[in-house]
């Protein structure tokens, strides 16, 4: 049977994506495979995904982003879909996730598998709602053959909500909004109405078989996480938790790799705690994080609510965060959103990165910092996070190739750019003279350079006298202000 990257490392092996990963990241092998083998990181890998470049996600290594794509019941279909795919790649997306509950699934699915270069994310319980109609009509073999399946299809992680327990559901009565989780949420109606444990948690050592024949990787759902900063951290949300660090157990002694998907909604002084708990309560394995948002004020902002609380839970330990679009709670996104989301959270990713000292993470900051202080505008325009979005805006105001090197741009004007005044407040050799008690200014060179630069300051075209409503004002009259 063919094994899994966590099997393979457990055993010693150094394999073809462990090498991949660890020249992507600038890391030594041993240490990817140490990383894998302990179940600190994972690299979600089926086998069945040809054209995948192999990509890690762990604490250890540089924050990831997930984008969720996917089509309903009334927008998007095939092209629409792949194009938002190519939308998510090219904006930076790490790993993207088909939450399709629309039509053609899998041929949506599979175009996915197919195209994409980073791993693919499913959530299966969707497709069997659609395949059984009503939720509660979901059988365990209907969930065990779509997991099947689309473990054949080549899909590289699932959701898998099996930490929602019958035992757990009265502990969300009270919360203002609920279970919000779209799986948590079929889960719960369906064990109410069966009276029954979650299929999901009782078919887990078979999820598990399949998973390790495939090598897919666990998301363990967080079915009940916290809809708004009221029902955050709450007793419920902490008791599933607490059963998904017994999964993770169960899956790591199948071979299978895990990580653990994380709230949600939390208040910014709660986000440290948080993934510190599951940290502990899962072992370490990668802590997979929904933003959080870190207020629930701002609907058609929330790509920024949740990139605040994303950055403070990846600086406190969390792999990979899943974006959010501005569309949030209010519509499916479009390619727009889609990229709006992707910035917002590849600029969380990167400022936790360079918050935790990640090595090399803060060469990229500094590589832009000096071609803005050179005015090398192209340069700049490169290194830019969305070097598109930056140049339009550039292009704008001042469109011609003649300010691509200009030394000053639109948002302070030629006579306000501080780099240019700074530049020319500069001795030859950069510096600033000091200036003591004891100084000589009539014969100090800083008196020369700091003389406004010639043809900056020019005048001659300033009307002597302007009159405005009736009032002439003149050089002598503004004296008198
Ligand atoms: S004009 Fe202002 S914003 Fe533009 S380059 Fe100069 S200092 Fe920067």
């Amino acid at each position: 049977m063919a094994r899994t990257q966590l099997h393979r490392a457990m055993a010693g092996e150094i394999t073809p994506a462990m090498r991949r990963v660890a020249e992507r990241e600038t890391r030594k092998p041993e240490y990817v495979r140490e990383q894998v083998a302990d179940g600190q990181a994972v690299i979600p890998n089926n086998h069945a995904h040809e054209s995948l470049d192999p990509m890690i996600i762990g604490q250890q290594f540089a924050t990831k982003v997930n984008a969720n794509i996917g089509n309903s019941d009334t927008t998007s279909n095939l092209q629409g879909e792949l194009r938002k795919l190519h939308t998510a790649v090219h904006y930076g997306a790490d790993t993207v996730m088909d939450l399709s509950t629309g039509e053609n699934l899998d041929e949506i699915r599979e175009a996915n598998v197919e195209h994409s270069p980073v791993p693919i994310g499913t959530v299966p319980i969707y497709e069997a709602v659609k395949r059984a109609k009503n939720p509660t009509d979901i059988t365990h073999e209907l969930l065990i053959d779509i997991i099947k399946k689309q473990a054949e299809q080549g899909v590289d992680y699932m959701t898998i909500h099996a930490g929602v327990l019958m035992e757990h559901l009265p502990l969300t009565d009270g919360r203002k909004t609920g279970i919000v989780s779209r799986g948590g949420s079929i889960l719960a109606q369906w064990i109410e109405e069966n009276g029954m444990q979650n299929p999901l948690y009782a078919k887990f050592e078979e999820i598990c078989e399949i998973f390790a024949k495939h090598d897919v990787t666990f998301s363990l759902g967080d079915g009940l996480r916290p809809g708004c900063l009221a029902d955050a951290s709450d007793e419920a949300q902490f008791a599933e938790l607490e059963t998904l660090g017994e999964l993770t157990q169960v899956a790591w002694d199948h071979g299978v790799q895990v990580m653990v998907e994380g709230p949600g909604h939390v208040p910014m002084d709660q986000i440290k705690d948080n993934v510190e708990r599951q940290q502990d309560m899962c072992d370490g394995a990668p802590f997979y994080v929904l933003g959080p948002l870190v207020t629930d004020v701002a609907p058609g902002y929330d790509h920024i609510t949740s990139a605040i609380g994303a950055t403070e839970a990846a600086r406190a330990g969390a792999a990979m965060l899943c974006y959010v679009t501005p569309k949030e709670h209010l519509g499916l996104p479009d390619k727009e959103d889609v990229r709006d989301g992707l910035a917002a959270y590849r600029i969380a990713a990167h400022a936790a990165d360079v918050a935790t000292s990640l090595p090399g993470a803060q060469d990229w900051d500094d590589a832009l910092s000096e071609a803005r202080y050179e005015f090398d505008w192209r340069r700049q325009f490169e290194l830019a996070l969305d070097p598109e979005r930056a140049q339009a805006y550039h292009d704008q105001t001042l469109p011609g190739d003649n300010y691509k090197d200009a030394r000053f741009c639109s948002m302070c004007g030629v006579e306000f750019c501080s780099m240019r005044i700074d530049q020319d407040a500069r001795d030859a050799d950069g510096k600033m003279t000091a200036i003591d008690d004891e100084t000589d200014l009539a014969v100090s060179s800083a008196a020369d350079v700091n003389l406004p630069p010639v043809g900056t300051h020019d005048t001659s075209h300033v009307p002597e006298e302007i009159e405005i409503d009736g009032v002439t004002f003149t050089p002598e009259s503004h004296a008198d202000d």
